[in-house]
């Protein structure tokens, strides 16, 4: 579930910051290269990334007018318009990004609270208001800074966001059919989250807040956590 909505814009304008950062401090020539997603360079990532603040752009537009405008025509045309972004010159697709970000942003500012209140379609087919906008670009240009691979560590991020990165994906994960069952544990007298109702002999793992979120976002294997018995810590299906 997404933070409130103003702690929600926060962290989508702090990760925000991040990701231009990161950006800012990285070659052209390190973009046409690989990222830590498998199969997608710089390229891709910034092609996605653009293309999602558009798509997130739709919602908006939704939200203001009413009439219905699904963030992309379908999956097959989404990952299209990756593919052939990520062909395009390093320095056009910097500028859609950028240009991309700010209208988000803009758009955004724009809506009133009855606006916000309007339902919207993620592309995962959940109904949600508004609202949940902000959440979902903060999840994406938190968490794909990191993806890119140039310097920024999920130990980088805000505390406060990798909690609600927690809070958000333990339920979905939950929800998943077949999930293993596990308990996180955050060291240092920390929080919990219980995923998919774990029993007495369910895994326990403990780690940091950012160990913690880098597991269950599919970041990281696992091995950094500290499981009771020693035992490696289980491997979980993906998230989204
Ligand atoms: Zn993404």
């Amino acid at each position: 579930m997404a933070p409130p909505l103003e702690r929600s814009r926060a962290w989508m304008a702090q990760g925000t910051t991040v990701l231009d950062q990161a950006l800012a401090g990285t070659e052209d020539d390190t973009l046409l290269g690989p990222t830590r997603l498998a199969g997608w360079t710089g390229r891709h990532l910034l092609a996605h990334l653009a293309a999602n603040a558009d798509a997130l752009r739709n919602l908006a537009a939704w939200a203001r007018t009413g009439v219905e405008t699904p963030m992309y025509s379908s999956p097959e045309q989404r990952n299209a318009d990756i593919e052939a972004g990520a062909v395009r010159p390093v320095g056009e697709l910097r500028e859609w990004y950028a240009v991309s970000a700010a209208a988000l942003a803009a758009d955004l500012d724009g809506l009133d609270e009855r606006q916000w209140q309007h339902p919207v379609r993620t592309a995962q087919g959940r109904t949600v208001a508004a609202t949940e906008v902000p959440w979902m670009r903060a999840r994406e240009v938190m968490v794909h800074a990191v993806d890119l691979g140039t310097g920024v560590q999920f130990t980088d991020l805000p505390e406060g966001f990798l909690h609600d990165l927690l809070d958000d994906v333990v339920p979905k994960r939950s929800s998943t059919p077949d999930h293993p069952p596990l308990t996180l544990r955050e060291e240092a007298g920390g929080r919990t989250w219980q995923v998919a109702s774990p029993g007495p002999d369910a895994p326990e793992v403990t780690g940091t807040a950012a160990q913690l979120a880098a597991y269950v976002s599919g970041r990281a294997d696992g091995s950094a956590l500290v499981t009771a018995d020693g035992a490696p810590s289980p491997t979980l299906p993906p998230w989204l």
